[in-house]
């Protein structure tokens, strides 16, 4: 399903698994490629300690900005296609290892609650390794429905188990 006029959403990108760092830049390339989507803006990439289990690599992570005519579902849809063509497969731990993972952060300033579809995601103001990279690429006052402005999430937030990447 599409919309008549695109809005921004905003895309939460990790990976702890065969080769964590080209999973990520491979998916923002992917992302760039599909359609009806134009990838606006990425942040860098931050290495950050796994959540949940601990006996697993850390992570890195990524937040991008696109621009769509997509509805939620389908970009949605999209996203769990580019996670399976990374092979991630589902049905492991919580919060376990996975090659590719994607997160619907933010869909223009709505909210979306269905049984596929919670936005916000939910946990996104608790997790530095979301808003650090969000800070980058999104403006400083930007409200995120429901929990506040990102300038005031982030600092509540320890900068802990979280470091850029040097490219
Ligand atoms: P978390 O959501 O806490 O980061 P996770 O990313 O490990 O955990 P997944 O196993 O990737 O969780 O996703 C489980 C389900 O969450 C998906 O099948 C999807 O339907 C649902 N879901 C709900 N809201 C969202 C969202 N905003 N972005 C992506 N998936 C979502
Ligand atoms: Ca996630
Ligand atoms: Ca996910």
């Amino acid at each position: 399903m599409s919309r008549d006029r695109s809005l921004t959403a905003y895309v939460g990108l990790g990976s702890n698994m065969e080769n964590p760092r080209r999973q990520v830049e491979s998916a923002l390339e992917e992302l760039k490629a599909l359609r009806p989507i134009t990838l606006l803006k990425h942040s860098s990439l931050y290495r950050t300690r796994p959540l949940g289990p601990q006996n697993q690599p850390y992570f890195i992570n990524a937040v991008a900005s696109l621009a769509t005519t997509l509805d939620a579902e389908a970009l949605l849809d999209q996203l769990q296609a580019l996670e399976q063509a990374h092979r991630r497969e589902r049905g492991g731990l919580h919060w376990g290892p996975r090659t590719l993972d994607l997160d619907l952060l933010l869909y223009g300033g709505m909210s979306i609650d269905t049984p596929r579809l919670s936005v916000p995601h939910p946990e996104m103001a608790k997790r530095a390794f979301v808003l650090l990279p969000m800070s980058e690429i999104a403006p400083p006052d930007m409200e995120i429905p429901g929990m506040g402005r990102l300038q005031d999430l982030l600092l509540k937030l320890s900068g802990e188990g979280i470091e850029r990447v040097d490219r």
